[in-house]
């Protein structure tokens, strides 16, 4: 995988205001906020997408991020939030390195806004979609 500012964060050549590091996961503030205490958090492991992490790396950032998300939110005051993480350039990723945003939700015109086109559940296609899924995991 080509290198990313991700990476060179992770080793110490670029500055970031860190706020939590293991032997596997690192989470700092991100440059571009969205609201106050926009944090990242990222596995050491250098790959894009989520489905590409090893289940060691996933589980070492699932054990983190509740923790993460409960000092963010006390840190800023706010009980609100939302975790977003983009794979693929139409999915809004532009940072090639995996990465979960924690977006704190202080208020309607700040945070994440989302676009939300639902759809009714078909319900045909859906046990096709689930018996497809179903096989592949
Ligand atoms: P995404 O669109 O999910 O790939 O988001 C990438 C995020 O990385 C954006 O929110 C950027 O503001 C953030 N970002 C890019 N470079 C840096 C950096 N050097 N330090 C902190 N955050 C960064």
């Amino acid at each position: 995988m080509a290198e990313t500012i991700f990476s060179k964060i992770i080793r110490g050549e670029i500055p970031c205001h860190k706020l939590y590091e293991d032997d596997q996961v690192l989470a700092f503030l991100d440059i571009n906020p969205l609201s106050p205490g926009h944090t990242l958090v990222i596995p050491k492991q250098a790959v894009a997408r989520v489905d590409e992490l090893t289940d060691d790396s996933a589980a070492a950032i699932g054990r983190v991020l509740p923790r993460l998300c409960r000092a963010v939110m006390k840190a800023v005051g706010c009980e609100d939030y939302n975790i977003l993480q983009n794979n693929g350039a139409p999915a809004h990723q532009a940072v090639f390195h995996v990465h979960f945003h924690i977006i704190p939700k202080p208020g309607p015109d700040e945070g994440l806004g989302i676009g939300w086109p639902a759809q009714q559940l078909d319900n045909d296609a859906a046990k096709d979609v689930a018996e497809r899924i179903r096989s592949h995991l």
